[in-house]
């Protein structure tokens, strides 16, 4: 995780901003109703790019982390690249620790190189373990969910309408959708 979202807190988060105010209020519910029997759900988390949708997610995860609750934040085209870069050496503790842990953020999900293979094998895989076991799961992306879908659906391997649908009817069963339309905050 970069510096800038190691240090994400709530105490910095702009506060001129109304876009934000419903995200605030998630979290807070997400807090409160952690530690009941059946956990919140994540969110899915759709915006234009520098809109602050990383550091938002990182500053709950970060107070999630004083609350000795684990999370990872993986930017998910790079997580593809390193999975794919550990076969034959650690490849199954990678992709089994980002299955289980506590509460994952899969960062910018729409922006990957799409293959079959991500897809079938790593994405699909990984949400069904976190939907079975009510693992919080987080999603930022600059595509709505539609757009995620026909996304998922185009791979050299040709068009798949049921694979990718059925990657989002995981998606919609670990989170709510909220936008985060803002101004570009990146300098
Ligand atoms: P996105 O993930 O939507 O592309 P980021 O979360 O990376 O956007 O935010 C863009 C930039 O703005 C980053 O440099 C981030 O640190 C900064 N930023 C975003 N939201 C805030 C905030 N609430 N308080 C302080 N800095 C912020
Ligand atoms: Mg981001």
């Amino acid at each position: 995780m970069p510096k800038e979202m190691q240090d994400a807190s709530f105490k910095n988060v702009y506060k001129d901003d109304k876009a934000r105010v419903p995200i605030i209020k998630y979290f807070k519910e997400f807090m409160e109703h952690y530690n009941d029997k059946e956990k919140p759900k994540g969110l899915y988390l759709n915006g234009s790019f520098g809109s602050g949708k990383t550091y938002l997610i990182a500053c709950l995860f970060n107070e999630m982390a004083k609350k000795d609750v684990r999370g990872i934040l993986i930017y998910y085209p790079e997580f593809l690249r390193s999975l794919k870069a550990s076969f034959g050496t650690d490849f199954k503790e990678k992709f089994d620790e980002i299955k289980k842990v506590e509460m994952l953020l899969l960062d910018d999900i729409g922006a990957e190189n799409n293959s079959s293979w991500a897809r079938d094998e790593i994405l699909g895989p990984i949400l069904q373990y976190r939907m079975e076991n009510h693992l919080p799961t987080f999603f930022t992306s600059n595509l709505t969910l539609d757009e995620l879908e026909k996304s998922l659906a185009t791979t050299s391997s040709g068009v798949e309408k049921v694979k990718a649908r059925r990657i989002i009817e995981r998606v919609k069963q670990l989170t709510i959708t909220l936008d985060l339309i803002s101004k570009n905050r990146r300098v």
